[in-house]
């Protein structure tokens, strides 16, 4: 078992062999990022890698992430999970 490699998004259908780990987080607090975690987007299910190499945002814009200005927005946390994966091979 990898950990998916996190620079891209992945849609929903590639993350269907994949096993996805949740992680209960209190968005109150900010916006957690690490190599291993992605921005789930419940409104149009991307997985948004939350320390991405360069500035990406998921289809509907809910998530984005600005690397210059090192900022992790997101309009509607309700709609979002913070989700490890672990591809399966
Ligand atoms: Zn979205």
């Amino acid at each position: 078992m990898t950990r998916a490699p996190t620079s891209r998004i992945y849609k929903k259908h590639e993350t269907e062999r994949m096993r996805i780990h949740p992680h209960k987080v209190d968005f109150a607090h900010g916006y957690p990022a690490s190599a291993d975690m992605f921005y789930h987007c419940l409104n149009c299910d991307d997985f948004v890698p939350s320390l991405p190499g360069e500035s990406i945002g998921c289809q509907c814009r809910n998530v984005f992430i600005d690397t210059e200005a090192g900022r992790l927005s997101i309009k509607n946390d309700c709609r979002v999970l913070l989700v490890e994966l672990h591809d399966n091979g």
